[in-house]
């Protein structure tokens, strides 16, 4: 028997390595912005439930519905079945499966380019291409709302980092004409569409700056991808800039409803992209399951292009009904959406997650979004319209805003 005496076990919380964390919480507490996780009890979908409540779910990026679509779970356990759950490396040494190129050759097929390449996520994707492609002599120009893996791989690149205006595209050139006499490469990267705004992004204007001055030019398509352009093809194929895009990236986590990233473009790029770009090089692949999702989902935006349509009428009928009823959807002192993004403007900090507590109360899952995602002062309740929520959801959902906003208010101009 040991005579060993047991010492207590040292608490978390009476360590102080990491008090400056809990003083960041306590910050966030004190302004009303902490917030737990709500925890989804079933499925993704317009009706479901969140923290053992019945609420419409206007909150997620599931455009299409496809993440519970029979044909992309059948999909997806038949290639499990047959392939396994992982693939056992990462896709440089021995995890690039039949399956994994299939569905890049898809991608490309279906964007019109050459080749493309499959990262772990759109965050990779954008980070692991943006940080690969320049180096410290170059230079970057992007739009201030950018998305945050366009940042984080244009700080990894070590390129100097030129912010230009949201949607700015004269300044743009203002700065492209500082830097135009540097020896450096200058590249040019916007959202297609914002994701906290909706907005669209300038993409011919910014290619004609692009072929001016011999920049190099990107787009990270995110939420465009299965949203805009012809099935889904983007917001590049809507303004029919294919050709003058040299990087494309999009997502397979939002309207395709799995996981996943890719980048399109010559065949080049991608050669690169296999030999250089760190999460590639590093991290290891998808499980043929989400390959094999992915590409049903392709086959999908080919044969059901009503989701589509169905999702455009939704968001526009939701939209009209808002500002109607007085709610400022933005166009104000931010920009207006033009897509299914409809972010509900409301300011302080406090008062959006007090808001969005509020709707979640009354059975609507509209999550508020607050500093840093976007920033301060601009606090929005941010609401996303899928193709699967029905008239009576979408009113149901309106009613219970409407309420929620005369009852506490805000929300209401
Ligand atoms: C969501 C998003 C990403 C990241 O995509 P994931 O596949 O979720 O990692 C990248 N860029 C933009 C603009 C996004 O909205």
């Amino acid at each position: 028997m040991s005579t060993a005496t047991t010492l207590p076990e040292p608490t978390a919380s009476k360590r102080p390595q990491l008090a400056h964390l809990t003083a960041v919480l306590d910050d966030l507490r004190a302004k009303g912005t902490f917030f737990r996780l709500r925890v989804l009890d079933d499925q993704q979908a317009p009706v479901c439930h969140y923290d053992g409540r019945e609420v419409i779910n206007l909150a997620s990026n599931n455009y299409l519905g496809l993440c519970n679509h029979p044909k992309l779970i059948e999909a997806a356990l038949e290639a499990t079945r047959t392939l396994g759950v992982g693939s056992g490396a990462v896709r440089t040494i021995a995890g690039t499966m039949k399956i994994h190129m299939e569905l890049e050759e898809k991608i490309a097929a279906f964007k019109g380019v050459e080749a493309c390449v499959v990262f772990q996520s759109g965050f990779t994707a954008n980070a692991g291409t943006v940080s690969s492609i320049l180096g410290k002599e170059d230079f970057i120009l992007s739009d201030e709302l950018n998305h945050a893996s366009i940042i984080d791989g244009a700080r990894l690149s070590r390129a100097k980092i030129k912010v230009f205006r949201h949607k700015d595209v004269a300044h743009a050139e203002e700065l492209l004409k500082e830097v135009q006499n540097e020896p450096g490469r200058k590249l040019i990267i916007t959202d297609g569409v914002f994701s906290m705004d909706g907005d669209i992004g300038p993409i011919p204007a910014l290619c004609d700056l692009a072929d001016k001055y011999g920049a190099i030019m990107m787009v990270d398509d995110a939420h465009a991808s299965g949203v805009l352009g012809r099935n889904g093809r983007g917001s590049v194929s809507h303004f029919g800039c294919t050709d003058r895009v040299d990087i494309q990236v999009g997502t397979l986590s939002k309207a395709i409803g799995a996981l996943g990233g890719y980048v399109c473009g010559s065949r080049d790029l991608i050669d690169y992209l296999y030999h250089r770009a760190r999460p590639f090089l590093f991290s290891t692949s998808h499980p043929p399951s989400v390959a094999a999702t992915c590409m049903a989902a392709f086959d999908l935006l080919e044969a059901e292009p009503e989701r589509i349509d169905r999702l455009w009428a939704n968001a526009k009928y939701f939209q009209d009904q808002l500002r109607s009823a007085g709610f400022n959807i933005g166009g104000i002192t931010t920009p207006a959406t033009e897509t299914p993004i409809t972010p509900i403007i409301i300011g302080d900090g406090r008062a959006t997650m007090d808001f969005s507590r509020a709707l979640f109360d009354q059975g609507l899952m509209a999550t508020g979004i607050a500093f840093p995602t976007v920033a301060e002062g601009k606090g929005r309740i941010r609401c996303i319209m899928t193709s699967e929520h029905t008239k009576p959801q979408i009113d149901k959902a309106l009613e219970i805003l409407t309420a929620t906003a005369k009852k506490t208010g805000v929300g209401l101009a």
